[in-house]
């Protein structure tokens, strides 16, 4: 925060601050893991999300002055704070809005925070549709990764909750699927890995354009088109894409059971397992050491 390591504790903003009245911020979630042979420490993709939380902020008029260098060192210096053996690490670089007002004098403050993650693998999950949509890119762009477009996610989080859904698929104002609370999807059809465009109402997710990188490599087919929400019940195979959640396979999706694991997820999912945990290289999976025992 405001450059330098700061205690949880005195990591504060105003209460007149824009990111709390009018909640203007955008962030990135990026995972760092250890290697298989617990070596080295690695962020992944990093350079993917600094682009992002960069786009982001020119979406929403946010002053972002860090250049990529600065925000590695960023990051790898949390890193080396924070590391502990036996646990991943998550990190949340958010920029928030501190002053000004209405986009005019703003200034800005990218704060990183970090928390360690268990090293295991997501468990299979059951999902719901949500009443709650993604809205469309002309009111609030799912494209910008803005602490604003978590208020849906919020509130569909909380109904699934209350019937029992580990995560929510949110439709867009077309009635077709957009995405996850927290997440992309991706279905299986026909022995095709399918994933709706950016312009369905979803984040452009990097663990999406991972799993295309495996899909080349494995030669699984990998389409990007709109998705109904009628082909969520005859999808073979549904899982959902994020940063944090990684690929979790959805065993059961409302009313149907899916059989997991899914024979054309799972081998994917295997090759991201290796992939970040060093003991397979695949393009497009970029780690940046942070750490070396
Ligand atoms: N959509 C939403 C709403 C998300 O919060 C996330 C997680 N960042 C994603 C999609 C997936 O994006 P990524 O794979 O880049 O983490």
């Amino acid at each position: 925060m405001n450059g330098r390591l700061t205690p949880w504790d005195d990591a504060r903003i105003h209460v007149s601050s824009e990111a709390l009245i009018r909640g203007i911020s955008v962030f990135e979630g990026i995972k760092g893991y250890w290697s298989a042979d617990a070596k080295t420490f690695s962020l992944l993709n990093l350079h993917d999300h600094y682009v992002r939380l960069c786009q982001s902020a020119l979406m929403v008029h946010l002053p972002f002055q860090s250049d990529y260098a600065g925000f590695e060192r960023a990051c790898i210096t949390l890193v080396e704070s924070l590391l502990v053996p036996g646990k991943d690490l998550w990190l949340r670089p958010t920029l928030f809005a501190l002053e000004g007002s209405w986009g005019l004098d703003t200034v800005t403050d990218l704060t990183i925070t970090a928390y360690s993650q268990e090293m295991t693998r997501p468990q299979p999950l059951v999902a719901g549709i949500s009443t709650w949509q993604r809205p469309s890119d002309a009111s609030q762009p799912a494209r910008i990764k803005s602490a604003a477009n978590y208020l849906v996610s919020r509130n569909a989080r909380i109904d699934g909750r209350r019937h029992g859904y580990g995560e929510m698929v949110l439709l867009n104002p077309a009635g077709r699927v957009a995405e996850g609370t927290g997440s992309a999807i991706l279905i299986v059809r026909n022995g095709q890995v399918i994933t709706p465009p950016a312009s369905e109402g979803c984040l452009e997710s990097i663990t999406v354009k991972i799993t295309e990188r495996i899909c080349s490599v494995l030669g699984t087919p990998f389409v990007v088109r709109p998705i109904d929400k009628t082909e969520l019940y005859i999808a073979d195979e549904i899982c959902f894409a994020g940063t944090l959640l990684e690929l979790a396979q959805v065993k059961q999706m409302e009313f149907r059971t899916i059989a997991v694991p899914g024979p054309v997820i799972q081998p994917i999912t295997d090759a991201f397992w290796r992939a970040v945990r060093c003991e397979q290289s695949i393009p497009g999976i970029n780690l940046t050491p942070a750490y070396t025992v």
